[in-house]
């Protein structure tokens, strides 16, 4: 089978170690590919990598512009010749259905087109200004940061990486890259396609191997100027304190649990719907998940019995055959989550379908758990407070507005949040009460690459996507010119 490799300094290597780790199909608990289990000496050698062609050989950073945006139109085509194999790909490797991995990779394509374009708009400011020292032109212009160190998880594997990768390179920085060990394939792929277009020498690396010793490496490194990560919260904060060695900037998009408010006056079965996308599209598996589900007391009886009856009536199977929900990504997060499921019984949470794994027919072996909906749950409950990262929601009914937004915002998080009623003005006073980056009203769930994405509280730290996204990745410097050439007679002697 497959031995795939690391991508440094423009040639495929194997790992020092020569040890290589399993990646499994979640949906058959088989072996699908081997990756060579990098360490410590791996990723230096990425960095020493990026840094020679960021800072000596400085190809892709001297690039102008316009090529630049060529070669990523370039990678946008060959990554849309390669839509199906990709698509297959992130199915196989993380258990989701084809159809959102079709669409995770459409969105993929189209990131690197929007980046592309940002390259050549107009950047920067010019300021008038007057110092005490005459007439001043002070104006400013964006460079990149240096060297990036980017860090992904496996819930949405080649979109999150090109989330990172189409606004760092359009920028102009190199790169040392680590994908999740579960999920590294299509991003493989994608180097792959980098490789193929000539991206130059170092500028582009991939790193395979555990966060442990490959990501904290490259968030530790005093040659790395930047890193960004996507991941838990607590992986974030050691990234955050291994990044203080050299101050690096830093962007963290971190976890959530987020609420959705479904008010007494709302479409119920338009809310009912989004709820479920809210809760168990992608196996749940989504940082944004308003899993989290206030529901007033006029409706709550109708809304409840509407989404146990639609999720009972999921199909589950292997991603390849299109179901309405697949396997989650392991073995582990399976253990996980079925772990949150028997705290919710045990803390008096009212099961009201699902609650266990699935093994019928092809999903014998397979890391399959039912979709899973809790009723009557409180604030103290554990399933309310943590991220499950799983199919289960729960629902928690209440009774006045007030209630709501203070139930909404008992959190650590606050990366998104949705509201469901006619009101317009109770919509907009409701989103501009909850603390969190990204509101959805009377939808849940959508994004794009033209808005920023991200979080407040302990979800994180910067914004992806949208011009914000390749701002991240720029540094500005400030440029002062002097209108008037002569002694300005400051110092009269
Ligand atoms: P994770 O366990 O935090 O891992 C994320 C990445 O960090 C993986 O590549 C992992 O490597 C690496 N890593 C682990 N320990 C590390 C360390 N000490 N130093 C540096 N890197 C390290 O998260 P996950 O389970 O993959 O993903 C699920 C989490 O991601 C959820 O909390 C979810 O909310 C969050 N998420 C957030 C967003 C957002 O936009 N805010 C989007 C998607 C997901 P290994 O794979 O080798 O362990």
């Amino acid at each position: 089978m497959d031995l795939k490799l690391n991508y440094i300094g423009g040639k495929w290597v194997e790992a020092e170690s020569g040890e290589k780790r399993e990646v499994i199909n979640p949906a058959t608990g088989e072996v699908l590919a081997y990756t060579t289990e990098s360490g410590e000496s791996d990723t230096l050698k990425a960095i020493s990598a990026a840094k020679k062609s960021f800072y000596e050989t400085r190809e892709w950073r001297d690039t102008d512009g316009q090529t630049r945006a060529d070669v990523m139109l370039k990678i946008a085509d060959l990554m849309d010749r390669s839509r199906e194999e990709l698509a297959r790909l992130d199915t196989l490797d993380n258990g989701k259905p084809l159809r959102e991995s079709e669409g995770d990779i459409d969105d993929a394509i189209h990131c690197f087109r929007y980046y592309a374009g940002l390259i050549t708009a107009p950047s920067g400011h010019t300021y008038e200004v007057n110092a005490g020292f005459g007439p001043m032109h002070s104006y400013t212009i964006s460079e990149p940061v240096g060297v990036v160190g980017q860090i992904t998880p496996w819930n949405y594997p080649l979109l999150m990486s090109a989330w990172k990768l189409a606004p760092a390179i359009a920028a102009g920085n190199s790169i040392v890259f680590k994908p999740s060990s579960n999920c590294p394939l299509s991003t493989i792929r994608l180097f792959e396609i980098f490789d193929e277009v000539g991206m130059p020498e170092g500028s582009v690396n991939i790193v395979l191997g555990s966060g442990g010793s490959v990501g904290h490496t490259i968030a530790a490194s005093k040659d790395v100027d930047m890193v960004t990560f996507t991941g838990s919260t607590k992986v974030g904060q050691s990234i955050m304190a291994d990044a203080v060695g050299n101050l690096k900037k830093i962007g963290l998009e971190l976890g959530g649990k987020s609420p959705n408010i479904v008010f007494d006056d709302c479409d119920i079965d338009g809310a009912v719907e989004w709820a479920m996308i809210g809760t168990f599209f992608n196996q749940g598996q989504v940082c944004s998940a308003c899993a989290r589900i206030y529901v007033q007391e006029g409706i709550h009886k109708e809304f409840v019995e509407k989404l146990v009856k639609k999720a009972s009536a999921m199909t589950i199977g292997n991603g390849l055959n299109n179901p309405d929900i697949g396997p989650v990504v392991s073995e582990s997060q399976m253990k996980k989550v079925l772990g949150y499921i028997e705290k919710g019984k045990e803390e008096g949470a009212e099961l009201l379908c699902g609650g266990k794994r699935y093994t019928e027919g092809e999903c014998e072996k397979g890391f399959f758990i039912m979709p899973t909906v809790f009723d009557n749950c409180s604030q103290d409950m554990t399933i309310v407070k943590e991220e499950i990262f799983g199919p289960v929601c729960a629902v928690v009914p209440f009774k006045t507005e007030e209630e709501a937004v203070k139930m909404a915002n008992d959190t650590e998080y606050g990366l998104a949040g949705a509201v469901f009623t006619k009101d317009g003005a109770k919509a907009l006073r409701v989103m501009k009460e909850i603390r969190a980056g990204i509101m959805w009203i009377n939808c849940c769930q959508p994004t794009f690459n033209q808005a920023p994405w991200g979080g407040y509280k302990m979800s994180g730290i910067g914004r992806e996507l949208s011009v914000n996204g390749i701002e991240e990745y720029r540094e500005i410097k400030q440029v002062n010119i002097a209108l008037d050439t002569g002694a300005i007679g400051w110092y009269e002697n």
